[in-house]
């Protein structure tokens, strides 16, 4: 009798431990590693090696943390979202607008409602808003994009509705004024190096080699300005008047002047599944060492500890959280 309720007794308390532990938890407990992945964007973008910059913070501690981060290449912010809600990722970077979009249900997330299980870490760099045609396709306004050939970006990417926002604003519908392609980023710069694009927009920060490859080939590139975009800042909060610093990053593009445009930031995403001390670690190891980290790419140029917790919309995760607490951020 004894040892039956012994039995049982233990059977009970193991069962309970069992069931309160995620498959994290599990993994950490047995002393392995936890394995995280990262979504980022087109290898030519900043999003892929922000991803990897975060990663070989974390990754530096893989003994004390037990956690080894690895980076995946995808269609951008919206697959990012999407893959994190459906646990195939655990991180992912996305522009803050898609970041706002997802928490309220709107835009791509309209039919799907509000993704109530995502959650922000911090933010990154700004990102700009950018057209950039072949010169030879006389393109000086999104006016003129009428009848042309452009990519307004795949349907996992940020950048796309960024693009037909931009259209919208001024008149211009995607569906008859002009060939619309829905072509990854790294993709279109080849393509209007052989003539197959007169030009494409995309949402990134800089400098990135999307615009490095587009304006160092024989056909001339040059960056358009965007404009007519007063009703769009009206109209969303996460939009920012922008210039693109074109001089400065890409000398060979055939501009003599930076471009107006509108801009958003890059920010860092999980979901609420992910466990508080993964999520701690990785702020932890950013933070702690932000001049380092700093250092990984010059689109960090201008960030700061106290601009890294702006733009975001989706409550922020509570490991997040508690860093932030400890070192007197919130
Ligand atoms: N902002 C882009 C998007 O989400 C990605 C930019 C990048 O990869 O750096 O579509």
């Amino acid at each position: 009798m004894k040892k039956l309720i012994v039995l049982t007794i233990a059977l009970v308390f193991g069962l309970t431990l069992l069931g309160g532990v995620g498959p994290f938890e599990q993994k950490a407990q047995a002393g392995k590693t936890t394995f995280v992945t990262i979504g980022t964007g087109g290898i030519t973008g900043v999003y892929y090696p922000t991803g990897g910059a975060i990663a070989k913070m974390v990754n530096k501690k893989r003994k004390e943390y037990g956690i080894r981060a690895t980076v995946e290449s995808t269609g951008g912010s919206v697959f990012n979202i999407n893959s994190i809600m459906s646990g195939d990722l655990e991180f992912g970077v996305a522009q803050s607008d898609r970041q706002f979009q997802a928490i309220q249900g709107i835009a791509n997330w309209k039919d799907k409602g509000p993704q109530k299980d995502l959650r922000a870490v911090f933010s990154i760099h700004p990102e700009t808003v950018d057209l950039i045609a072949a010169v030879d396709a006389n393109i000086n306004s999104i006016e003129d994009l009428k009848g042309k050939r452009i990519n307004i970006g795949n349907v996992g990417s940020g950048y796309r509705k960024n693009a037909i926002d931009a259209l919208t604003a001024n008149g211009l519908d995607y569906n008859k004024d002009f060939n619309a392609e829905s072509l990854k980023a790294a993709e279109a710069p080849g393509l209007i190096q052989d003539g197959r694009l007169d030009a494409a927009f995309y949402t990134v920060g800089h400098p990135s080699g999307y615009y490095k490859e587009a304006t160092s080939g024989k056909r001339k590139v040059k960056f358009v300005p965007i404009t007519n975009i007063e009703s769009l800042l009206q109209k969303y909060p996460y939009y920012a008047k922008a210039v693109t610093r074109v001089t400065k990053h890409y000398p060979a593009a055939e501009n003599d002047a930076d471009v107006q445009t509108f801009g958003v930031k890059a920010t860092f995403v999980t979901s609420v599944k992910v466990p508080d001390e993964v999520v701690y670690a990785i702020t932890k190891e950013v933070f702690d060492n932000f001049e380092q980290f700093k250092k990984l790419h010059p689109a960090y140029e201008g960030l700061t500890k106290q601009n890294m917790l702006e733009g975001l919309s989706a409550p922020i995760h509570p490991g997040a959280m508690k860093y932030y607490k400890e070192v007197g951020l919130k």
